[in-house]
């Protein structure tokens, strides 16, 4: 009897344990594996210090994984209270005050348009199914008080106010939350050309951001995912600069540094980066440089793509620099 009892006993913990993994199994088999277990320091540091007054990206690294799915029903532009109306398709949600309508579906084209683009030079666009069914959020405000407004919801400290446009987003072992996307009706409504850049620019930003490697050590100077950002948004069109802002890059712009001291340096001047590299090595050239970026950083990827080092790539860059005095006919 008494043996009787311990194989009882040994079968029902044997019960006991299997069930428990069965549940153990049904809780996880929802849920996506970590993409990034071990995320350094120093990535997880240049995450939270991305965003200044310099760029228009407000980022944040979160330890804990973000349960799924990430749909968009917690987004602010859903609250009844926000009074804002919603266009809404199978991969954007576009928030936006009613008298905004008509640029809203503007913005609503150009964000398609730019689809088959960003997937060429980016090498991937992130669909609702890459990102654990979550849309791309954009929100379109009127005036500079609209967009103050959004800013405030989503980040405690002040953002760059001054910017046409931000990317929110926060950065956890599942992956790239994109909190929003915003469009500050001051700056980027001024004509549909420049709407078009800016809401080129921050998807390109999306998409950068989405493809880097958080496993390896990332510090990446802003000039490179400003500068892609740009050269993507005008689609390769030229930027010109004074001959005294030309001798100020010279001197004070650093490929390796975190930043380049002035906006137009880091914009255009970033921009500018890369249409130098187009006419050394074709945008074949930029687009294999970007790929590898996202996996190994700056100095190992023009090694291998260019054999040049970065001081050497800098050199020929600056010597170069008045190829842009004036616009190429
Ligand atoms: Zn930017």
């Amino acid at each position: 009897m008494r043996k009787l009892g311990s194989i009882l006993g040994v079968l029902l913990v044997f019960a006991i344990s299997a069930l428990a993994l069965v549940m153990i199994y049904d809780k996880g088999k929802d849920q996506k594996p970590l993409r990034y277990a071990d995320v350094p320091q120093e990535t997880i540091d240049w995450i939270n210090t991305l965003g200044n007054d310099l760029n228009d990206i407000l980022s944040s690294f979160n330890p804990f994984p973000i349960p799924t799915p990430w749909d968009n029903k917690g987004d602010y532009g859903n609250d009844p209270d926000s009074g804002l109306k919603t266009l809404e398709d199978d991969y954007f949600i576009f928030y936006f005050p009613e008298s905004l309508i008509e640029k809203a579906k503007f913005c609503q084209k150009e964000a398609h348009k730019a689809i088959p683009h960003l997937k060429d030079m980016m090498g991937k666009y992130y669909y609702p199914d890459d990102m654990n069914g979550r849309k791309v959020p954009i929100y379109l405000t009127e005036d500079q008080e609209g967009y103050n407004e959004v800013l405030s919801k989503f980040i405690r400290k002040n953002g760059n106010q001054g910017s046409a446009g931000v990317t929110i987003f926060e950065m956890s072992p599942s992956g790239i939350y994109l909190h929003a996307i915003a469009l500050n009706g001051k700056y980027a409504f001024v004509n549909d050309e420049y709407t078009k850049i800016v809401i080129w620019h921050e998807l390109n930003h999306y998409c950068f951001f989405a493809s880097l490697d958080y496993n390896q050590s990332i510090n990446l100077p802003m000039w490179s995912f400003e500068g892609i950002a740009e050269y993507f948004a005008y689609e390769g069109e030229r930027p010109s600069f004074s001959k005294n802002h030309i001798e100020d890059m010279r001197k004070e712009c650093n490929l390796l540094d975190a930043y380049f001291p002035y906006t137009y340096q880091v914009y255009d001047g970033g921009r500018s980066i890369y249409c130098f590299m187009e006419d050394q090595y074709k945008v074949s050239g930029i687009k294999a440089f970007i790929k590898t970026l996202y996996n190994s950083g700056i100095p190992t990827s023009m090694k291998q793509n260019f054999s040049i080092s970065v001081p050497e790539f800098e050199k020929n860059w600056k010597d170069n620099l008045e190829e842009f005095t004036v616009k190429r006919q």
